[in-house]
């Protein structure tokens, strides 16, 4: 039983075989699915799947490249989505330093965190950061912004603190990885993972605890080799196991059993099942 902590189901790519789509996941072995929201429209499309179907989760907030659509109205309407049941997470939020290179837009992504951050704390749901740095770089000034305003909101927290959330396709170096660990951050690994020239991810990988991995696809993006030019899907997340299985030199079975267990760890939808 595989988890994919992070599909964009909403997206047009899945407008004509959506049921296809998910039905091709569970004969995959995708126990379950987590769509983020990136804006207060997507977040409300994340909802009306969860509630379509069952094996489905949502998540809402306000993306660091959507953030000129977050005002004090519209954070107000996105609180009242994070307080449904079938809504897990806050997220996805971050910031993203390689679409957004104005200082003051990269400040206004930042000031954008903080609500989240409370709201997470208020709902008691963990965060899905989204974080990305200039160039695709390892490390920078988006992973230095985020981590430390993180630190000091990791610190207040009381029951989250345990399972503050996850680092989506994280993309860092092992010195921020050990930093996001420090806080009892999961660490997503996507596609990225099983691309030829990124031995870098993978020695990342290799260095990191299986029980602080989460397994994506971040569909439709990201698609993982050997598929790579077509859209990603859910049913392609076996692909990226299989890599952490063999970085790790341990099996599908055993990386499947372990990130499934900390995605409900992190998520606790067990609940719901
Ligand atoms: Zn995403």
């Amino acid at each position: 039983m595989l988890t994919d902590t992070h599909c964009h189901l909403y997206l047009e790519q899945f407008v004509r075989d959506l049921d296809e789509a998910i039905q091709r996941a569970m004969e995959a072995g995708v126990e379950t699915m987590l769509v983020p929201g990136m804006d207060l429209e997507t977040s409300r499309e994340a909802i009306t799947l969860a509630e379509k179907y069952e094996n489905i989760f949502a998540a809402v907030g306000f993306h660091p490249t959507e953030a000129e659509k977050m005002n004090r109205e519209s954070f107000a309407m996105l609180s009242k989505l994070a307080e449904h049941k079938k809504v897990i997470a806050i997220g996805e939020i971050g910031l993203d330093y390689y679409w957004v290179k104005e200082t003051e837009k990269r400040i206004e992504q930042q000031q954008n965190l903080l609500p989240h951050l409370e709201l997470a704390n208020k709902v008691n749901k963990p965060v899905i950061l989204h974080l990305r740095e200039e160039n695709d770089a390892e490390s920078g000034d988006a992973t230095n912004d985020l981590l430390d305003i993180l630190e000091p909101w990791h610190k207040t927290l009381i029951t989250l603190k345990s399972r503050p959330g996850v680092f989506h396709s994280f993309n860092g170096n092992l010195e921020s990885a050990k930093r996001a660990l420090e806080m009892n951050f999961f660490i997503g690994v996507a596609g990225p993972v099983t691309y030829k020239k990124n031995d870098s991810q993978r020695d990342l990988v290799r260095q990191l605890p299986l029980d602080s991995i989460l397994v994506e696809t971040d569909s439709p993006f990201q698609t993982p080799v050997p598929n790579r030019g077509k859209r990603n899907e859910p049913a392609n997340i076996g692909l990226i196991a299989d890599k952490i299985a063999e970085v790790h030199r341990t099996t599908r079975e055993a990386v499947a059993q372990i990130t499934t267990a900390n995605a409900n760890r992190l998520f606790g939808w067990e609940a719901y099942a």
